[in-house]
């Protein structure tokens, strides 16, 4: 019994650490900046960037700062718990890849791919650096996948692809390196595979929904290539999109250029002069690929009659970076960021003020130590700036909600606490905040 009550302790003490995941902001080494860079022409970067939850290093290619970080795991951890509610199993693949593979699918020519980054080996010979997985990953299942028995299967990563974009001017939303959720579907018949692809699409409308831009993200019709009509892509309405969709929003119908024609708009229910034109944001995609790679890369199995036949494949793709920066760009006001609950940093910004008197500050790092032993992620704004500062700063970072710790707060018990999102000012008691934050969804 001892070393397992040992055990289940030590556990029990690594659980607690690292769920109370407050943060001084006195210890933070960004800062937030007045000026965001010249250059910097897309507005989720220039608030990302003023803010320090990202860094531009050059064009296409930005830090995740601690700050940014957190956004960025709580956007994966959504994403994960909706891929392996499917099934999905996750793995992480390499980025460098062998060019033989690529040869193999007819992918690996410039001429083919024009997004290639690729690289000499000193040893001889050549590497691609990943732009997507297809090929790695039906080469790898090969080693799996021999009867119907195996199948389906749904192997999912999120992990780094890399793409020479000719323009990389959206900030975190197109940028030359970047981690992409990639799932993989084998599927033994059309019927297995289609229904994992309406499952798979039923999890995209989960995860924008939880990501706070569901409402805005469209299932749009675009063309499916050889193997089906139509694929899909996620597409959230946004001025600062680079796509343009064609949407009826009473009918909840969205459709690309390339689904224009009037048999293709009669087959989905509506007409042309019934959609609007507008920008938007491609937030995911799910394609079906048949078995174009299964074919090219030998991923055959044995049916139930005992025939050789080639997998059917399907791919699912989400940007976590470009699902941020959709979340700014579409929810963020004229003072800063606004995020949603679901992925903000911190659920809490704890406004310290009155700092230069002891008793105050004693105070408010018992209601720091508080909050966060009852599991809610505070942010302690302890520096030593101007009170003006601090709210402006706190308006910038966007936090769900503000709790002002201040003398007068002392004094009368009362808190002011700000939601961002609505600008609600509400005077709390220290029982009532408790209370508040005891229903929150991140305990
Ligand atoms: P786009 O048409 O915008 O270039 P894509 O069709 O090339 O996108 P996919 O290859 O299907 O996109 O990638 C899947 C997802 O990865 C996209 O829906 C998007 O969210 C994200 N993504 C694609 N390219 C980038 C990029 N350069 N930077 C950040 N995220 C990206
Ligand atoms: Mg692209």
């Amino acid at each position: 019994m001892k070393p397992l009550t040992l055990v289940g302790l030590v556990y029990f003490i690594s659980v607690f650490i690292m769920s109370s995941k407050s943060l001084r902001q006195s210890q933070l080494f960004t800062k937030t900046r007045r000026e965001a860079p010249a250059d910097e022409l897309a507005k989720n970067a220039q608030l990302l960037i003023r803010a320090g939850y990202v860094y531009k290093n050059m064009a296409g290619a930005y830090t995740f700062l601690p700050l940014g970080l957190r956004v960025i795991e709580k956007i994966n951890t959504i994403i994960r718990q909706e891929m392996d509610a499917i099934g999905g199993q996750e793995l992480v693949m390499p980025s460098l890849q062998d060019s033989a593979l690529w040869e193999a699918s007819g992918r690996w020519s410039d001429d083919a791919v024009d997004v290639w980054f690729k690289s000499e080996l000193k040893a001889g010979g050549q590497v691609g650096f990943s732009w997507t997985h297809e090929e790695v990953i039906t080469d790898l299942m090969r080693q799996f996948i021999s009867s119907y028995k195996d199948l389906p299967k749904f192997p999912y990563q999120i992990q780094k692809k890399f793409r020479n974009e000719m323009r990389a001017k959206s900030g975190i939303m197109r940028t030359r390196e970047f981690d992409m959720k990639d799932l993989y579907s084998f599927s033994a018949t059309q019927e297995q595979h289609d229904t994992f692809y309406a499952a798979c699409s039923d999890a995209y409308k989960k995860i924008f929904d939880r990501l706070g831009i569901g409402q805005m993200t469209y299932k749009t019709f675009a063309s499916g290539g050889a193997f089906t009509k139509f694929s899909h892509e996620f597409q959230t309405l946004a001025e600062a999109g680079e796509d343009i969709v064609y949407v009826n929003e009473e009918k909840g119908v969205a459709v690309n250029e390339e689904v224009l024609d009037a048999a293709d708009l009669s087959e989905l229910g509506v007409t042309r002069d019934e959609l609007q034109k507008r920008k938007s944001i491609e937030v995911g995609n799910i394609f079906s690929l048949g078995t174009k790679f299964s074919e090219a890369l030998d991923l055959y199995f044995t049916n139930e009659n005992g025939e050789s036949k080639p997998v059917i494949m399907g791919s699912y793709g989400i940007g976590p970076a470009r699902s941020m920066g959709t979340i700014v760009d579409l929810l963020a006001d004229e003072k800063g960021i606004v995020w949603p609950e679901s992925v903000a940093p911190f659920l809490v910004h704890l406004v310290g003020l009155n700092g230069e008197d002891a008793a105050v500050r004693d105070w408010t790092e018992g209601i720091f130590n508080s909050l966060t032993e009852q599991g809610v992620e505070v942010l302690y704004d302890d520096r030593d700036v101007r009170t003006g500062e601090k709210f402006a700063d706190s308006d910038l970072l966007g936090l769900p909600y503000r709790v002002v710790a201040s003398k007068r707060a002392k004094e009368e018990g009362k808190f002011e606490v700000v939601t961002r999102a609505t600008g609600e000012v509400r005077s709390l008691t220290e029982d009532e905040l408790w209370a508040d934050f005891d229903t929150n969804p991140n305990t």
